[in-house]
């Protein structure tokens, strides 16, 4: 029987994942409800390995889709699982049957959501989310209350929690416009459990940046991503952090490795790839890689980025191709066919970071996880 090849593999670090949870639990405290953001295939770390690794530490998964929640049933996981995207009208039955709490915008939606609960015979708890300024998915004002009311009166519905997430409060060091957001939650969510007469059940606003920085957007539950994974949130969060003395110590989970799949030696005046970008000056060795931009090795590493061999920097050379890359060993002694090659993560003195990658690529380091490899084998590093 053929296996999955793992000619290009996902390292995940089971020991930092855990690091990580540990770190951000010693900040959020015991009885605070800690939810792992795991949507987008855990932010390409792979939904399933996290969510078993994680399970036993998290309250709840929190997920962008329906086809999320099935994976995770499918697995056996019987957590609680917040769905923070769009279910459609389509989906919903199943999503509440199988226990997932669904977000919910506006009544049209949680008329759906009613006559769908009613169907399956049983309750759909959902989440209003509130717009606060960030103005995607939130419900606005002037919608709050009647919503909110529609929702406490329906027999097939149940009001579990209410939540908003913050616009601007990654990518930079001013975080007045998320104080505004946190004033403008604290002043509608007021509002509206005055006229409910009730307190609904889990408020929550927290993001990693939010988690780190501020304790008053914890609430009740918090929803950490890209922490989780050990990374931060930008460099302004790490530097917001240092200036207010929030000590937590992350180690990114993910690695990406590949092998050597040809070795050859090339004259000086040689052209290498499409385009003919690039030109030897000298005699050159170059190594052939067995990933490009189909395994999310981006064009955009073409001539500026590097890969670690032997311990090594080995320079990318000429454009990246979908499936080969093409790089510089003639200063890496004793390169072999099949030697492991490391695209990101460490190797020997060097390591190559999600943040590295993402300023070669003009991005940010949550698209360069996401994006990595997606059908290529995650496997358990230490
Ligand atoms: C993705 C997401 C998060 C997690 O954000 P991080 O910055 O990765 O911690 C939290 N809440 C919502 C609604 C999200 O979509």
């Amino acid at each position: 029987m053929y296996n999955k090849s793992d000619l290009v593999y996902v390292g995940i670090s089971k020991k930092a994942l855990l690091n990580n949870i540990t770190e951000l639990r010693k900040l959020v405290g015991p009885e605070r409800k800690l939810a792992g953001v795991i949507k987008s295939n855990a932010y390409g770390h792979g939904i399933l390995e996290v969510a078993s690794i994680i399970s036993p530490y998290v309250d709840a998964f929190v997920v962008h889709c329906a086809d999320d929640v099935a994976r995770l049933r499918e697995a056996g996981h019987k957590q609680p699982i917040i769905i923070v995207g769009y279910v459609q009208k389509s989906d919903m039955e199943w999503a509440i049957e199988n226990g997932a709490e669904l977000n919910c915008s506006g009544i049209e939606y949680a008329t759906w959501a009613a006559a769908a609960a009613a169907k399956v015979g049983k309750k759909a708890a959902l989440h209003i989310k509130v717009e606060t300024g960030t103005n995607r998915l939130g419900a606005m004002p002037g919608e709050l209350i009647p919503l909110g009311r529609f929702i406490a009166e329906n027999p097939h519905l149940e009001l579990k929690g209410i939540y908003s997430h913050y616009a601007n409060i990654e990518d930079t060091t001013d975080h007045s416009y998320a104080m505004q957001q946190l004033a403008n939650y604290n002043e509608l969510v007021g509002k509206l459990e005055k006229e409910l007469g009730f307190k609904v059940p889990v408020h929550h606003t927290a993001c990693s940046a939010a988690i780190m920085l501020f304790p008053e957007t914890r609430m009740d539950l918090v929803r950490a991503g890209i922490a989780l994974y050990g990374l931060w949130p930008s460099r302004e969060t790490l530097l917001s952090c240092h200036d207010s003395g929030v000590s937590i110590r992350l180690e990114p989970v993910m690695s990406i490795h590949t092998k050597v799949a040809h070795i050859k030696e090339i004259p000086a005046d040689s052209y290498i790839s499409y385009g003919c970008t690039y030109r030897t000056s000298r005699p050159t060795k170059l190594a052939i890689l067995p990933i490009g931009y189909f395994d999310g090795f981006e064009r955009h590493n073409s001539g500026i980025g590097y890969v670690l061999i032997n311990g090594r920097r080995a320079p990318v050379r000429g454009r990246v191709a979908m499936n080969l890359t093409m790089v510089d060993i003639t200063d890496i002694p004793d390169v072999k066919l099949e030697d492991e090659v490391v695209i990101m993560g460490r190797q020997g003195e060097e390591s190559i970071s999600a943040e590295q990658i993402a300023a070669w690529c003009n991005t940010i380091n949550y698209e360069v996880v996401t994006r990595f490899a997606p059908f290529a084998p995650k496997i358990i590093v230490d």
